[in-house]
């Protein structure tokens, strides 16, 4: 047992995280870049917060605010300047080598060389799996993100939402229970990005996958999330958490987009953005 599950455990306002091992615990972490001449950049500050395994967390904030700094910690693609990242209970770097999660950026980032089967299979690949098994695991995948119809098709052959869309299956292979997500759908134009939100709201739910995303869109954070975290200019802070509380039973479906919860949760969101008070907004309360 680790600190943070001790913790987690003893807090008992933490409801879904008590018991079980955090997929992400993050202490006092800060990150300073040092940049020219002697001079400084403070990207994070004083980070705390705790993703529960399956729940799914957004950071939002303005550019440069370091919500990408935050989730290359938790990738351990870059190391805290003080503070404790944990993922499942591990330091970010072991969790790294045990494989606990999938990443998917910005730009699909695909093997133009490679078909979209060759595409997913290559972590798998990578990580000595043999070829009957990688190729049942990447029909799986082919089938759960839509793309049967493509899977002999080269990256330069495929609209920027199936890229994505394989992008998503390649992180989704070796069944991580955490996805890190860095603006996946920021290249889309906005009825592919909706249908996408909505594609990702499915697979997460048949995956069970906790999800870190980085938006820079209110209604995407708000559409997607259990939980938002709002994140101040630099250096970047947590200056809200807003629970999504679509109330018992309400589903992620094209309709929510015009119901009052979903409306409530982007105002609540805007409203820490731009610092009002009174917004429900606290620190994390675990
Ligand atoms: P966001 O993703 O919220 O737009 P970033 O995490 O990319 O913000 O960057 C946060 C701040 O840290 C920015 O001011 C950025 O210029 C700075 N920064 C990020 N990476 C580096 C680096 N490797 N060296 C120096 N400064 C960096
Ligand atoms: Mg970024």
């Amino acid at each position: 047992m680790t600190d943070s599950v001790a913790r987690d455990t003893a807090d008992t306002s933490g409801g879904a995280v008590a018991l079980a091992t955090a997929a992400i615990s993050i202490s006092r972490a800060t990150k300073v870049f040092r940049v020219a001449k002697g001079a400084e950049v403070r990207a994070l500050d004083d980070i705390d917060l705790t993703v529960a395994p399956g729940e799914f967390v957004s950071l939002i904030g303005p550019s440069g605010c370091g919500k990408s700094t935050l989730l290359r910690l938790i990738a351990d693609l870059d190391e805290a300047s003080s503070g404790e990242v944990l993922v499942f209970g591990k330091t970010a770097r072991q969790a790294r080598i045990d494989q606990e999660y999938g990443i998917a950026f910005q730009s699909a980032g695909l093997l133009p060389w490679r078909t979209v089967q060759a595409n997913i299979e290559l972590p798998l690949e990578l990580h000595g799996v043999g070829r009957a098994d990688r190729t049942a695991r990447a029909e799986e995948l082919i089938e759960l993100v839509g793309l049967t119809d493509f899977r002999s098709r080269y990256p330069d052959q495929l609209s920027g939402g199936m890229q994505q869309r394989v992008a998503i299956a390649r992180s989704l292979a070796e069944r991580p229970k955490l996805l890190l997500m860095d603006e996946p759908f920021g290249a889309l134009d906005e009825m592919t990005r909706e249908r996408m939100q909505q594609e990702l709201v499915r697979i997460c739910s048949e995956t069970g996958a906790a999800v870190v995303f980085v938006t820079h869109s209110i209604p995407e954070a708000v559409f997607l999330s259990d939980r938002v975290v709002v994140m101040s200019p630099r250096p970047g802070r947590i200056v809200g958490i807003v629970d999504v509380n679509l109330g018992p039973g309400t589903e992620r479906s094209e309709i929510l987009r015009e119901n009052p919860a979903f409306f409530a949760g982007v105002t609540a969101v805007r409203e820490a953005l731009h610092g009002k008070p009174g917004a429900p907004l606290g620190a994390d309360p675990r």
